[in-house]
């Protein structure tokens, strides 16, 4: 299939877009390099270097590209920045998605496969999360990505489109060449092995007065690689139906404790802590039921032991000792 991946040079889209080269399709990757890296962009994929604002270059970029389906990840993504700037959240996320969804009307592309995030269910009283558990975020991150799911269904009940939404849990992980490399770096596990090879003093646990056994919150953690195989056999359900799915691993997750001591195992370093505040907003616990992926489409995460996750992180890392830069 002809496929276009909106943030395609960014961490997870790097990965989703490695497998779809790798399972044969034809990959465009279009992204403004805001947050993506150059270096990112995998082998055997063009790449566009284009903003979803700009409507007539994403036009082009389908039609001239003979495009079937869109893989949306192009978003911002901090949560603590989106409650201080909602304004960009709702532009990047809302309406340069709706730049997106016209120009797919426009071309008659009818498929997308969409990048939504736990942040849609806030809160929630019932664990593991299901997809039918009420959405209901507390930050803006969340919200406008579940206003996009929203649009979605509205784009679908007037125009026909098809849509997957993937409600990621905390992706985690490498391949051998994609890695996660974000400035600033806000996630616990490569905020670990950064500590372990020293480019920070320590760790700061955020909070450790959680009802949870040790006190700290606990996450479930999905490979990317997992994670990006489930947007592959969300591309071939689109044929029939609209789906919304959620992804993580389930199980008991792993709290902050856990990780910290795994990336110890792991990497063989001491890895300083220090304790610190809660982080505003962070509920103690959460983990996804992904009943129904594996049961709607047989996905079945490969890595959902800890430290295979963490050693492929800790093995990107030391090769990119520098994240992308000076890698092309
Ligand atoms: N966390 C922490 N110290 C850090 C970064 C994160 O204690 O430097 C905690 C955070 O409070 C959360 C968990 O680690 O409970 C995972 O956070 P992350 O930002 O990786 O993902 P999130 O769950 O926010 O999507």
């Amino acid at each position: 299939m002809r496929v276009l991946v909106t943030g395609g040079a960014g961490y997870i889209g790097s990965v989703v877009s490695e497998q779809l080269v790798n399972d044969g399709h034809e990959v465009v990757i279009y992204d403004n390099l805001s947050k993506g890296h150059r270096g990112a962009v995998v082998e055997g994929a063009r790449f566009v270097q284009g903003d979803l604002l700009e409507a007539d270059q994403l036009r082009q970029t389908l039609n001239d590209n003979r495009i079937e389906a869109v893989i949306h990840m192009a978003a911002s993504s901090l949560v603590g920045e989106s409650v201080q700037e909602p304004s960009k959240y709702y532009h990047n996320n809302v309406v340069a998605g709706l730049v997106l969804l016209n120009a797919m009307r426009e071309c008659q592309i009818k498929r997308i496969v969409f990048s939504s995030t736990a942040a849609t269910y806030g809160e929630p009283e019932e664990q593991p999360i299901r997809e039918t558990t009420p959405t209901n975020p507390t930050n803006t991150y969340g919200e406008t990505k579940l206003a996009f799911e929203k649009a979605m269904h509205w784009f679908e009940r007037a125009h026909g489109l098809r849509y997957a939404s993937l409600r990621y849990f905390n992706a985690a992980g490498a391949t051998e060449k994609c890695g996660e490399d974000h400035d600033p770096e806000t996630h616990l596990i490569p905020i670990t092995l950064q500590a372990a090879v020293g480019k920070r003093a320590h760790v700061e646990i955020y909070g450790d007065d959680y009802p949870t056994e040790d006190g700290t919150c606990i996450r479930d953690y999905i490979h990317v690689v997992d994670l990006a195989r489930a947007h592959i056999l969300a591309l071939d359900v689109l044929s029939e139906r609209s789906a919304i799915y959620n992804l993580g691993c389930g199980g008991d997750g792993y709290s902050v404790r856990e990780v910290i001591e795994t990336a110890r195992r792991v990497t063989g370093k001491e890895i300083p802590v220090r304790l610190g505040p809660r982080r505003p907003g962070d509920p103690a616990v959460l983990i996804a039921s992904s009943d129904q992926i594996r049961s709607e489409l047989g996905w079945q995460p490969q890595f959902q032991d800890l430290g295979l996750i963490v050693e492929s992180a800790w093995t990107w890392m030391r090769a990119h000792p520098d994240g992308y830069v000076n890698h092309g």
